[in-house]
């Protein structure tokens, strides 16, 4: 069987040899010990946790004491917004967030909360006079014991690769003294991030889009932000996310975050200069192509719409390439919801756009040759199919 040409690192990145490394031996019998366990075996899984957190701290600016590790990002979105909004406050999200923030709005609607996405433009930048008017709205309808309303805006999308105006966000969120919660999955890997610079309060980070392991990730949660835990019983990780941590996976998303802080800026330069070759090479080979997401967004992201073609069944056509059409966690197999890219819809493209949409994500083990291959097999298929007007239209 031939090993796919693996273009889909916004889904996940591959394990880095590195990190696998710093793994192993925390998977051998002699590893034995529970973290949380008053004995010495227990104590050298805890600091190795400790030193993994310090690690996961440092990619970000932050502390360890705020590094609170969970299975993921999706968990980690989900215990910021349930935990971290106050009592009755509203939660304001862009309307291009992950599945795993805007799945969370009508649970927080039951629970009384009112919600709103914020609107994008066509780049899928969040509206930043939008989200002043919904901020002030917020604030009007507040009763007296209203508390602060709780923003959701990611780093980066996870399908068109905008990066959102974080700094901008934050200063509104100040201004109506608003949480700020970002969803920095994405960008870490190929930008370096500091919280503080960005007035970030909640930040959510995921191991497996870092080269990291699968079934980690971390919510830093800003000190003195109150956080309501998810579950009672268990005191671990001061109760905030309770239950034994995994002590191979912390270090392997400490080793993870150790490499993320030392390569992102020149991983960044070299995978955007990638993303351009290709969408060069594509843009010249099939005139109606069209790019979706800013030309300055996430280095590793390239969506593009190639009108006429149906993407899905394009892929089919590609066994050489592992590439998609959007975001895995929203993908038909597992929930049955492969409509058209909510993402797509809100920035304005229409539901046809959205079905002839395909979202190549480069990454640290992409090459040149890799790009030309796979550039050359798509635009063959595309042709193939007699799908390509011969014009711009
Ligand atoms: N947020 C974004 C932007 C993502 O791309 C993903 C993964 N697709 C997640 C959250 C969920 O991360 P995890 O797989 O760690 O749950």
């Amino acid at each position: 069987m031939i090993t796919p040409i693996y273009l889909d690192h916004l889904a996940s990145t591959p394990l880095d040899p590195l990190v696998l490394d710093a793994m192993l031996p925390w998977f051998t019998p002699g590893a034995a010990g529970n973290p949380h366990a008053a004995h010495a075996a227990g104590w050298r899984a805890a600091d190795a946790i400790d030193a993994a957190r310090a690690e996961v701290a440092a990619l970000v600016g932050a502390r360890p004491g705020e590094v609170i590790f969970t299975s993921g990002a999706t968990e980690a979105n989900m215990l910021a917004l349930f935990g971290a909004i106050p009592p009755g406050s509203p939660c304001l999200v862009s309307a291009v967030e992950h599945a795993s923030v805007l799945g969370c709005l009508p649970e927080l609607r039951r629970r009384g909360h009112r919600t709103a996405a914020i609107a994008v433009d066509a780049d899928g930048r969040i509206d930043l006079t939008a989200l002043q008017w919904a901020l002030e709205r917020a604030l009007e309808g507040a009763g007296p014991d209203g508390g602060a309303p709780l923003v959701s805006v990611m780093a980066a999308n996870n399908e068109v690769g905008t990066l959102q105006p974080l700094a901008e966000v934050a200063a509104l969120c100040q201004r109506f003294g608003a949480l700020l919660h970002s969803d920095a999955v994405q960008i870490l890997s190929t930008r370096p991030f500091d919280r503080n610079a960005l007035g970030v309060d909640l930040l959510s980070l995921s191991g497996h889009k870092l080269h990291g392991p699968m079934g980690i990730g971390a919510l830093i949660l800003r000190d003195g932000v109150p956080l309501t835990p998810p579950s009672e019983g268990g005191g671990q990780q001061r109760g905030r996310r309770p239950g034994t941590l995994p002590t191979p996976l912390c270090v392997g998303l400490g080793a993870a975050c150790r490499l993320a802080r030392l390569r992102a800026e020149e991983d960044g330069r070299r995978i955007a200069a990638l993303r351009d070759r290709l969408w060069a090479v594509l843009s010249a080979a099939l005139p109606a192509i069209r790019r979706n997401g800013a030309a300055d967004g996430l280095a590793g992201c390239l969506n593009v719409t190639i009108p006429g073609i149906d993407a899905a069944d394009l892929l089919l056509d590609l066994p050489g390439l592992a590439l998609a059409t959007g975001s895995a966690c929203r993908s038909g197999a597992e929930s049955g919801a492969a409509g058209p890219s909510p993402v797509l819809l809100a920035m304005g493209r229409t539901a046809a756009d959205a079905h002839a949409s395909l979202r190549f994500g480069l990454g640290r083990t992409t090459s040149w040759t890799d790009l030309d291959q796979a550039a050359a097999q798509l635009v063959a298929a595309v042709t193939a199919r007699g799908a390509e007007p011969q014009g711009r239209p």
